[in-house]
């Protein structure tokens, strides 16, 4: 049951103003783009990634430090030792929100440590994984603090409902800055992309719900696999999904994919970035004469 994320029960808590207010370190705005690293692999490329992001005016980005593995043989993330030199580099290059993903609640700990420590040169958005949408025990820990908004993955596998009730876990607990994520489901329906892409469901949850929603291409698509018109499957979703009214983005990008420690298939380059941005423009710009349509029409009735 959806009682405090239901929509207009709080004329503060509209979708567009806990955007704003989540990312209180920004300027007001509705709609936002989080380019960045699946995964912190080294400083290197952190660094390559916020210089990028700064050159192309980006002020938020992904830095994945504890990574949720299908494998227990893969590569797990750095953790905090990484902490520190990217909050510095945040700091360095102007980024002001990074959304990183949270598996155990001791991570929240770490993350206001590695913080405090460095002098607050950046916020964080914590993201719970879809792997961890019906982990109700670290859905409850993280819904307790208020200081770190939350970005929640729709869970892959299960009904939308259950996922929004995943959401309002948190809400319950005290933490209602919270943005719900659309990632794509898993099924083989879906294929060749990784997942089935769910951005239909942007104006979905909007209605049921006052939260902002994130779409996350990336981890639906998982491939650079290209259409015959030359756009990359990741920019058509995008576009999808903006068009529909996604308030927020989440990306990968990797200087140099082949080096990747995580999902380096599905990275986009740093040489895309700004096609990207563009394409993301017009399809938000599009959004927007969409809406003046319905005034329009609700005008002439
Ligand atoms: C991620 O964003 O890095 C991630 C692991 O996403 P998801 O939980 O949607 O698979
Ligand atoms: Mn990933």
């Amino acid at each position: 049951m959806i009682l405090i994320l239901r929509p207009n029960t709080d004329p503060e808590g509209s979708d567009y103003k806990i955007l704003t207010s989540l990312l209180g370190r920004l300027p007001s705005i509705q709609f936002r783009v989080v380019a960045g690293l699946c995964a912190v692999d080294s400083a290197e490329s952190v660094e390559g990634m916020m210089k990028a992001l700064a050159g192309h005016g980006q002020v938020c980005t992904r830095m994945g430090a504890y990574k949720p593995r299908t494998s227990p043989y893969a590569f797990q993330g750095h953790g905090a030792k990484c902490l520190p030199y990217v909050f510095e580099l945040a700091g360095k290059y102007g980024i002001k929100v990074i959304a990183m993903e949270v598996t155990h609640e001791s991570h929240v700990d770490e993350i206001r440590r590695a913080l405090a420590k460095t002098g607050h040169p950046t916020g964080v958005m914590l993201q719970i994984g879809t792997r961890n949408s019906q982990n109700f025990e670290l859905l409850k820990q993280v819904g307790r603090q208020q200081e770190f908004p939350v970005l929640i993955k729709r869970g892959f596998g299960i009904t939308l409902d259950e996922s929004l009730n995943a959401a309002e876990y948190l809400a319950t607990e005290g933490n209602r800055k919270v943005i719900f994520g659309l990632r794509g489901m898993k099924t083989n329906m879906g294929d060749p992309h990784r997942n089935f892409v769910d951005f239909a469901h942007v104006p979905v949850v909007k209605r049921l719900t006052r939260m902002p929603v994130c779409i996350d291409p990336s981890h639906s698509v998982g491939a650079r696999s290209r259409a015959p018109d030359g756009l990359l499957d990741i920019f058509h979703v995008v576009a999808q999904g903006v068009i529909a009214g996604a308030n927020m983005v989440l990306v990968d990008f990797h200087p140099d994919p082949a080096k990747a420690l995580v999902d380096g298939p599905q990275a986009l380059l740093l040489s895309e970035l700004a096609h990207f941005l563009d394409d993301v423009a017009l399809a938000r710009e599009t959004y927007q004469k969409r809406l003046s349509l319905v005034e329009q029409q609700r005008a002439a009735a």
